[in-house]
């Protein structure tokens, strides 16, 4: 050949030149995620808060018609039961100048002490009402002032509770009805504390607290209602988008309703007898351990604090298992230490999940600020009523109040977050499933033609021949070699080599149909599947590819400016290999025969 020869200016002709090697699809980006909404799950609650506020504002009116006592009362603490303050023994009373009386965490024997008039009793009604369910042994007497002490005569126990609500006595509302009297009488009241105490005190009409019952009952009613409803659709939707969290959300929503249903004893008559039979007291430990369960189960899956953050993991695991190891406390020891015990961990609990929610927000998960949203406004709830119970913050009508808004505010932004929660996933996953295409085209791809390569030709090999076999349908294959390569590159350099596959490679997806299949078999070796050709439409093909590149005559070109093909097509009884190795010695006889042919294998 003469040196003089110009190199094969193929690359830089504009219809030969290659598409650009292993480009693949575009990278894919976490855009803007999509995927199944939280609907109407918020929705729906924010009517329930709706209509609870609307309730809550009626509920104020009727409270100011009664009045209350304890702003002319006394207190005092004793230790044990057996003094009877009227005998004058007992150790000092305090004035409380105020309507409602916190003492915080306390054990013993609360004594209040008032003076009530026929007048007042007139005035205001005869239901003496105490707000606090933590006490228990209630008891109220009427001490009348001129009668014999020396008697007895002078005290009267008010055993008599009214039926108000209809037909139970509602234990949320612990009360006595008062006697009329003549003159003066000294009111005695005795509660037993061990735990929280706190208390409010006043006199009404017995109609006015029927009245503020059914309001009171009607916004249980409606918090019930929309806690319990969002619960349930949720569940749907597990079911639906088959994400488990759901379950986690309706599991800890309805452990919230349960507390906050023990906590006002409305839950307890539909309590098996030895849970009816506890304390008051430590059915709503056991519910707070419940829920503290429940939302930290709820936390971890929405934060996957098991595999994104193992600190935050084990913090909430380790409150967990104080959680648990709670019940028999609460169970068994029910009293003040069980209580501070409760309150720790709960409050502990609280904090750490804002403090999970914080660190996932700084390593980039999205949704863990929603997660801090809902929590930060049900921490305040908690704070709030934790610090009542402590005796830290003034006790007052509203603190019951506290819970139930405070769960509803967390059911309901809880619901946006999932729903951020689950769209950030639905992305997530898109994306992975996105890379995880990306990277299977490039791993069966080669590189410098763009062509599959050796490894997917094993994959598809495989599979064209176990449909040719089962279908028994034609099916063919084309082995090519560039002639004379290695001259080729010696003469013109490796560059432009590699042009020159890019080329052939372009020149044989332009001439076999879309369902063809180009593979780079080896260095300058290529194979064509054919499925639906037999031997004669694969031999034109093959005759079209030879001609087609590099577009010019071989004399023109000289050595590499040709290739040589063998053609075969599947017989009954092949296996991939057989049948490829078939090509390829037909393959051998066009090289044999002079190169720049194609050999048919019969
Ligand atoms: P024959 O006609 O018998 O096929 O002769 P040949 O020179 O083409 O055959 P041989 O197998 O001796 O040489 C193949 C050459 O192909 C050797 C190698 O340099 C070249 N080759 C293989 N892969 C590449 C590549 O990716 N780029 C370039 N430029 N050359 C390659
Ligand atoms: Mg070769
Ligand atoms: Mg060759």
């Amino acid at each position: 050949m003469p040196d003089t020869q110009p190199p094969l200016r193929v690359a830089t002709n504009r219809s030969m030149v290659c598409d650009p090697a292993g480009k693949g699809p575009p990278r894919p980006r976490l855009g803007r995620p999509s995927g199944p909404r939280g609907g109407v799950l918020p929705v729906f609650l924010a009517w329930g808060v709706a209509l609870f506020l609307l309730g809550a504002l009626f509920a104020g009116p009727a409270h100011a018609v009664e009045r209350s006592l304890l702003s002319q009362a006394e207190w005092a603490l004793v230790e044990d039961d057996l003094v009877t303050p009227w005998s004058g023994s007992v150790v000092g009373f305090h004035r409380i100048e105020r309507d409602a009386l916190n003492l915080g965490p306390t054990k013993g024997h609360i004594w209040l002490r008032l003076t009530l008039s026929q007048d007042d009793l007139r005035a205001h009604g005869r239901w003496l009402s105490l707000r606090w369910p933590y006490f228990h042994d209630l008891r109220v007497y009427l001490v009348d002032p001129r009668a014999s002490r020396a008697a007895g005569a002078a005290v009267v126990e008010v055993r008599e509770a009214a039926v108000l609500g209809g037909q139970i006595d509602l234990p949320h509302y612990p009360g006595r009805l008062l006697p009329a009297f003549e003159g003066e009488r000294q009111v005695w009241i005795h509660a037993k504390a061990d735990g929280p105490a706190a208390l409010a005190l006043s006199l009404g009409k017995l109609e006015n607290e029927r009245a503020q019952i059914l309001v009171r009952y009607t916004l249980f009613g409606i918090y019930f209602g929309a806690m319990l409803g969002m619960a349930l659709y949720s569940l749907f939707l597990m079911v639906a988008v088959r994400e488990r969290i759901y379950l986690g959300y309706a599991a800890f929503m309805v452990s919230l309703v349960i507390y906050v249903g023990v906590r006002h004893n409305i839950l307890t008559p539909f309590f098996p007898p030895f849970l009816q039979a506890l304390p008051p007291a430590s059915r709503s430990q056991l519910a707070v351990a419940l829920a503290a369960l429940m939302g930290i189960w709820f936390v971890r899956r929405f934060l996957r604090s098991p595999s994104d953050d193992r600190l935050v993991d084990r913090v909430l695991l380790a409150l967990a298992l104080v959680a648990v190891a709670s019940v028999p406390v609460s169970l068994w020891l029910a009293g003040l230490f069980s209580f501070l015990l409760v309150a720790a961990y709960s409050l502990a609990a609280v904090m750490a999940v804002i403090w999970g929610a914080v660190r996932a927000m700084r390593r980039g998960f999205g949704p863990a600020g929603f997660l801090l949203l809902a929590w930060s406004v049900f921490a305040l709830g908690v704070l709030l009523y934790l610090g009542v119970l402590l005796g830290v913050f003034p006790y007052a009508g509203w603190v019951m109040l506290v819970l139930p808004m405070g769960s509803l505010a967390l059911a309901l932004l809880l619901a946006f977050a999932l729903g951020n929660r689950i769209r950030h996933k639905h992305a997530e996953e898109a994306v992975l499933a996105r890379e995880r295409d990306r990277y299977r085209f490039l791993s069966e791809r080669d590189g410098l033609t763009g062509l599959f390569n050796r490894r997917a030709l094993d994959g598809r090999l495989e599979a064209v021949v176990g449909e040719a076999r089962r279908n028994d349908e034609p099916l063919s294959v084309i082995v090519l070699d560039t002639d004379w390569f290695k001259d080729y590159n010696d003469r013109y350099g490796h560059l432009a080599g590699d042009d020159a596959l890019r080329c052939l490679a372009r020149v044989m997806k332009d001439n076999v149909r879309q369902e063809d299949e180009c593979f780079r078999y080896g260095g300058e070796e290529f194979v064509i599947l054919l499925p639906g050709h037999g031997l004669r439409e694969a031999t034109v093909v093959a005759e079209r590819i030879r001609e087609a590149y590099p577009g010019r005559s071989a004399s023109e070109l000289g050595p590499g400016g040709t290739v040589s093909i063998g053609v075969t097509q599947f017989r009954q009884g092949d296996t991939p290999n057989t049948f490829l190795a078939r090509g390829d010695a037909a393959l051998y006889h066009a090289k044999d025969g002079g190169r720049n042919r194609v050999e048919l294998a019969h």
